[in-house]
């Protein structure tokens, strides 16, 4: 359920009429709504509520901005980060140190040290080579760094192949198969508090059937390092949950996921993580956009020229996604047309073949489910600058993001003197 509706015969957001922010602010923009981030923020917490020791880290990486964090940090939610910005986004929303886990393959000594000032919650460790960096860093310090260990379940997530994460051939976590033995050496060294276990298998799931075979041999490992002597007192099962992005697609809800949580995990006398993102803020978000002309194609399939492009929702060009596209005053009538941005690549097409509403140049139109991975994956191909972002909360709206302009971009660049 999102807050994007129509409303006299115009889309709005919550109270807002999109054409008003576009008349305001320009287009393209990302608009969020606030009501709906608090929405399915309560919605996930009630689906978790059976479970008597949990804690939810919202992934930044899905959408970063200050103001849907501190939103997030006003619903109780924590931080998964995967990078020294994302940490520095955390804490500049509010979020206590404490709530804040530290994810990613690729940690530097500087994030690692980072993370130890800012006193975080827990260090996901990826690989037995991060942990001795840590350790060492750590101790140094005269620190000793709470751990989890992410393993990788060698589970297929039956999700696109670019964000399946807990397949073997998968960069992330150690073997499952070897978990036991990393987890005891790192257990052992002095800068470590090895205290759980993680597990993130994928993202934009669609069935509950991999996750719960990721979590029975996640539990398994847990009762293998208990048997060994090691404390297991926290399991971090990731996020992953998919969202619809067209209609009339099926996926799990939040409360089908935590009564199989609680079903297979509930016994493991821990304190469960969770790692939520697509599904806390991607039907909280639209890309708003404005046909700038309309084509016409060789084949009469007309090409709708609108004024976002990939390198605003890059989603299209890099997963091949769909999202839902709908006129902002639809007039009843409907057209056959391919969707595409103004960049020159074929590969800044959102759509091809699309029943959509009908438009003509001029018109404003969004893509629907925007708010995950969105404006956080947009780049200034092209020269295009950064879209602006938008927060509605009831009849008022304010500006999250400024725009970014081509110029802004510039002015960071510099031609040597050698080249005069
Ligand atoms: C991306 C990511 C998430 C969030 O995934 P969603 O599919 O957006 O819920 C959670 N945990 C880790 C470690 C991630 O990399």
């Amino acid at each position: 359920m999102d807050h994007f509706q129509i409303i006299d015969g115009e889309l709005h957001a919550e109270r807002v009429p999109l054409s008003r922010i576009a008349a305001e602010i320009g287009t393209p923009v990302y608009v969020y709504s606030r009501a709906t981030l608090e929405r399915h923020a309560r919605v996930f917490n009630e689906a978790l509520s059976a479970l008597p020791k949990k804690h939810v880290a919202f992934a930044i990486k899905a959408n970063p901005n200050l103001a849907v964090l501190r939103v997030m940090q006003r619903e109780g939610f924590g931080a998964d980060v995967v990078s020294g910005g994302e940490l520095a986004r955390a804490l500049a929303a509010g979020m206590p140190g404490q709530d804040i886990v530290f994810s990613g393959v690729g940690k530097l000594e500087r994030e690692m040290v980072q993370g130890l000032d800012a006193g975080i919650g827990q260090f996901n460790i990826e690989s037995e080579e991060e942990g001795i960096e840590l350790a060492a860093v750590a101790a140094a310090r005269g620190q000793r760094a709470a751990c989890a260990l992410r393993v990788n379940p060698d589970v297929d997530a039956r999700t696109h192949e670019k964000i399946s994460t807990g397949k073997a051939e998968n960069k992330f976590g150690v073997p499952i198969d070897r978990a036991a033995g990393i987890y005891a050496r790192l257990a052992g060294l002095p800068g470590l508090d090895m205290r759980g276990v993680a597990v993130h298998i994928g993202s934009q799931l669609q069935h509950l059937q991999p996750l719960e075979d990721a979590f029975i041999k996640l539990g398994a490992l847990i009762a293998e390092l208990r048997a060994g002597g090691q404390t297991v007192t926290h399991a971090d099962l990731g996020g992953g949950l998919g969202v619809t992005y067209k209609a009339g697609e099926v996926y799990p809800t939040p409360a089908e996921y935590g009564a199989m949580v609680a079903r297979i995990c509930g016994s493991w006398d821990v304190t469960l993580m969770f790692e939520p993102g697509r599904v806390i803020v991607g039907n909280a978000g639209v890309l708003l956009t404005r046909a700038i002309r309309v084509k016409r194609s060789s084949n009469n399939t007309p090409f709708v020229i609108v004024d976002a492009a990939m390198n605003d929702l890059a989603r299209p060009a890099m997963y091949g996604a769909w999202h839902d596209f709908e006129a902002v005053k639809p007039t009843g009538q409907r057209m056959t047309a391919h969707i595409v941005g103004p960049i020159c690549e074929t590969g800044d097409t959102f759509a091809m073949d699309r029943e959509i509403d009908a438009l003509v140049a001029g018109d404003l139109a969004v893509f629907r489910t925007a708010g995950a991975y969105g404006a956080t994956m947009a780049s200034s191909y092209n020269s295009r600058g950064f879209v602006a972002e938008v927060m509605v909360d009831g009849d008022q709206f304010a500006v999250v993001a400024d725009r970014i302009l081509p110029e802004a971009i510039t002015s960071a660049e510099r031609v040597p003197a050698w080249l005069d």
